[in-house]
């Protein structure tokens, strides 16, 4: 497979290509372009000129291409699933769920395409306010750019892309540079769905020269990231005043009270899941697990024998449930954070060790909070669990940290719950489920370092419109 970059409702020859291998196999999956500076440019000049286009179709158009991108990625699931899974070492299975979940996330843009609603005002509620009628309308800004991480090269991608679409804007994209292909396939399949031409670009290549130019260029009006909070802080220092929405990454808890005890076996399974799920590579993904003395011992004996049984392999593998990382650096530094972990005190419960290019699932016990794989993210197999005395002791050990994206709560105490949901500093807290759940139209985004916006469709599209109020006098 060899692809270029994707403009004007085509795929265009690059005039430099680099290679993308399978992390897992290191075999060639194909080469990719590696665009420029330039080509970055032509994309926004073509994206600011479709955007005279966008904004002459109804909601219902846009609505109906949404729609319609949904059916064609349906029939082409399979293809889908492929991709993700080799370029981004996902599970077949798990890339499949994507896929799903992408064909959900592009209804849900073309469901909201016809609920972008405004409000009444008051006015008479303002003393002098009387005989005038006010509403709000959400317009479109322009040009969103988008630049995405390599976890969900599909769905992530679309979270930018349906929400744009829907509210009639046009979209730049930068992909992850391990996983161009997915992305390429979503713009190939909008644009048989009868998305106007120059309506979507697709730059893969190198984010910093590549994100430089979206930054600089007045006509994008809004950037879109999805990354570390290393390069998302760089960018919203260099972004002016152009909208944002950062969504970045986490190390996040969760508690699990003495009141469990008898599920508990249900409850480390979702723990696991929590943690493990395509390899922890997920910005929601469990790191630190704070459990009452209680239901210790018997929470981390369930946890360790799950995890023993977790099958690694090639991600191609139907039977396959975690893969290699991403890539040998990320394999490295977690397993120097565990080992920095080990020297500081802490018992390898289950893994530790690296394993093709990945690490095995690796649960750590009495890790202090101010070792590496505790306080940072880890975007990888590792999870900690500390035990604490009680509820207050595992609020104070769960907002110590400078994140702040999710954290799940797991007891049959009602009051608890609700204290534990108000008090916790997170965009999200799951109560008594997957403490990774996510569903495509829930509203989406951190506070801390975490990041600052939502998204989840209907919250996106408010942040890709701007307000206006429109009054009326009438006596
Ligand atoms: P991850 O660790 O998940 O790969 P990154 O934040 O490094 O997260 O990358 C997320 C996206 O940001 C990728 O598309 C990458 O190319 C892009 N990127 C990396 N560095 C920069 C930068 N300096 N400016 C703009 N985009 C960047």
């Amino acid at each position: 497979m060899k692809k270029g970059w994707f403009l004007l409702g085509k795929t265009q020859a690059a005039a430099n290509y680099y290679q993308v291998f399978n992390p897992h196999t290191e075999n060639l999956i194909g080469e990719a372009a590696e665009s420029t500076p330039a080509e970055m440019h032509e994309a926004i000049k073509e994206a600011n000129e479709a955007y005279e286009k966008m904004k002459t179709l109804t909601s219902n158009e846009r609505a109906v291409i949404l729609f319609r991108a949904a059916e064609i990625l349906q029939n082409r699931k399979e293809d889908g699933a492929r991709i993700i899974s080799q370029e981004a070492c996902k599970p077949v299975t798990a890339a499949r769920t994507e896929v799903q979940r992408t064909i959900q996330t592009l209804q849900f843009s073309g469901e909201e395409a016809k609920r972008m609603n405004g409000e009444y005002i008051q006015l008479d509620a303002a003393e002098g306010g009387e005989g005038r009628d006010a509403y709000t309308i959400h317009e479109p800004i322009g040009v969103v750019g988008a630049i995405t991480p390599f976890n969900f090269p599909l769905n992530l991608v679309t979270h930018k892309v349906g929400p744009a679409i829907a509210a009639g804007n046009t979209i730049v994209v930068k992909p992850a540079e391990q996983t161009p292909f997915s992305s390429l396939l979503l713009a190939e399949i909008l644009t048989e769905a009868g998305l106007p031409s120059g309506a979507i670009a697709i730059v893969p290549g190198d984010g910093k020269s590549l994100g430089e130019v979206m930054l600089h260029d007045e006509r994008v009006k809004k950037i879109s990231f999805t990354g570390s909070p290393e390069i998302g802080k760089l960018l919203k220092a260099k972004a002016g005043l152009k909208k944002m929405t950062l969504e970045l990454g986490s190390n996040s808890p969760m508690y699990i009270d003495q009141s469990c005890c008898e599920e508990i076996n249900e409850v480390a399974e979702k723990a696991v899941k929590g943690a493990f799920a395509y390899n922890g590579q997920v910005c929601l993904s469990t790191q630190r697990i704070y459990v009452h003395a209680e239901v210790f011992q018997d929470f981390v004996r369930r946890c360790s024998e799950k995890t023993a049984l977790l099958q690694f392999g090639d991600p191609l593998e139907e039977s396959t449930e975690v893969s290699s990382l991403i890539n040998k650096k990320s394999q490295q530094r977690l397993y120097e954070w565990v080992k920095e972990a080990e020297t500081e005190g802490a018992e390898i419960l289950a893994g530790g060790k690296k394993t093709g290019n990945g690490l095995e699932p690796t649960i750590l016990l009495n890790v202090p909070s101010s070792s590496s794989i505790s306080c940072k993210e880890a975007f990888g197999p590792v999870v900690i669990i500390n035990k604490v005395q009680d509820s207050e002791e595992a609020l104070e050990q769960m907002n110590n940290s400078r994140f702040g994206l999710n954290a799940g709560v797991f007891t049959n105490d009602l009051k608890q719950a609700l204290d534990m949901a108000h008090r916790i500093e997170a965009g999200q807290v799951l109560v008594n489920d997957v403490p990774t759940l996510r569903f495509d139209h829930m509203p989406y985004g951190g506070v801390k370092d975490s990041g600052y916006g939502r998204e989840g469709v209907k919250y996106a599209i408010e942040e890709m419109t701007e307000l206006k109020m429109i009054s009326l006098k009438y006596r």
